[in-house]
C-alpha cells in the first residue's frame, strides 16, 4: 500500500495517512442478490434499466431482480440488452399472484428466452409466518401441511434441481426452513438460500443448523438501514457461524431508501469497522453469490 505523507503536524510529529481513507469502496466483482426495481406495484426508487446502468457504472458484476408478484427473468434479459457487461438474473416468488406453489410458474421461468431465470423464492408476502406476524388476516400460501412439506413442493423442488436453480426460502419460518431443506436436498436441490436469514428471528442453534445443512444465509443491508439489526449483530453471527455460510445483499429499491450501490458500500465499510476481514467480505458479497448463480467465482 502506498502511504501519503500529509503535511500535518500533530504535537510536532508528521502523521502518515493511508490513502484508502479518501477512496470510495470498490464494488468491482460484487453481485447484489436482492434488487428491487420498477415497474412494480410497490413504489420503487429506480426502474430495472436505471439500476442496471447505475450498477454498471459502480463497477458491479451482477444483480438478481426480485419482485414479489411477477417473474423477472424476462426483465433481466431486457436490461442486459440495454446495458453491456453486467450479469442480471431473475426469478419468481411463489405468492398468490403467480398461483402460489405453482410448478408451471417455475417451468415458464426457465422456458423464457434469454435463460436468465435462476431463483425460485418460496412465498414471501403471502407466507403464513410473515402474514401471521404482521397480523394480516388474508389467505396465505402454506408451505407445510400437517407438519409435512406441502405435496405441491415436490414438483417444484424437482424443477429447481433439474435446472440447477437457487431455492430461496422466502419468508418461511425458521422451523419451516429446517423442515424444507432436507426435503429439497432429498429431491436433488443443490443451491439453497435462506432469504434475509436473521429477519425471521431464528435462534442461534437454528441458524447453525441451516449452515450445517449447507444453506447460504442472506444478510441484507435494508435491515441495518431500517434499524432492525445492527452491524454488530451481523458481525457476531458471521464470526459465530463462519463467513463461508453467508451472502450479503442490499434488498434496496424502496422509494425513500438509498440506491443499491450506496447501501452495498455502506455494508462493506460497516462490516470492516466491525473487524470483519476483507477476505470474508469478498466471500460473502462476491464469491458465494457467484457460486449460487453458477458463475465463475
Ligand atoms: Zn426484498
Amino acid at each position: 500500500m502506498k502511504w501519503v505523507i500529509v503535511g500535518l503536524l500533530v504535537s510536532r510529529m508528521l502523521v502518515l495517512v493511508p490513502p484508502v481513507l479518501a477512496q470510495t469502496t470498490s464494488l468491482a466483482g460484487v453481485i447484489d442478490f436482492h434488487v428491487h426495481s420498477g415497474p412494480d406495484s410497490r413504489p420503487r426508487s429506480v426502474s430495472d434499466l436505471e439500476i442496471a446502468r447505475i450498477a454498471k457504472r459502480a463497477g458491479m458484476r451482477g444483480m438478481v431482480f426480485k419482485n414479489h408478484f411477477t417473474m423477472t427473468a424476462d426483465r433481466a434479459w431486457l436490461a442486459m440488452q440495454e446495458v453491456d457487461g453486467i450479469e442480471i438474473f431473475g426469478g419468481v416468488a411463489l405468492n398468490h399472484a403467480v398461483g402460489g406453489l405453482n410448478a408451471e410458474a417455475v417451468r415458464q421461468l426457465v422456458a423464457f428466452s434469454g435463460g436468465r431465470g435462476k431463483v425460485v423464492w418460496l412465498p414471501t408476502f403471502d407466507a403464513e409466518f410473515w402474514m401471521t406476524r404482521a397480523g394480516d388476516p388474508g389467505e396465505f400460501v402454506p408451505v407445510m401441511r400437517n407438519g409435512r412439506p406441502d405435496p405441491a413442493l415436490a414438483e417444484i423442488f424437482d424443477l429447481v434441481a433439474e435446472h440447477e436453480l437457487v431455492l430461496a426460502m422466502g419468508h418461511s419460518s425458521p422451523e419451516e426452513v429446517l423442515a424444507l431443506i432436507p426435503e429439497a436436498r432429498s429431491r436433488g436441490v443443490q443451491r439453497i438460500l435462506v432469504t434475509h436469514g436473521l429477519g425471521q428471528q431464528p435462534s442461534r442453534v437454528q441458524l447453525a443448523e441451516m449452515a450445517e445443512q449447507d444453506a447460504i444465509i442472506e444478510l441484507v443491508w435494508l435491515a441495518v438501514g431500517n434499524g432492525e439489526f445492527s452491524l454488530s449483530d451481523y458481525a457476531e453471527a458471521i464470526r459465530e457461524i463462519g463467513a463461508e455460510h453467508f451472502l450479503l445483499s442490499s434488498d434496496l429499491g424502496q422509494e425513500m431508501n438509498p440506491l443499491h450501490p450506496d447501501g452495498l458500500r455502506a455494508f462493506i465499510d460497516g462490516l470492516r469497522r466491525e473487524g470483519i476481514a476483507d477476505a470474508d467480505i469478498d466471500l460473502m458479497i462476491r464469491r458465494n453469490p457467484a457460486q449460487l448463480l453458477g458463475l465463475e467465482p
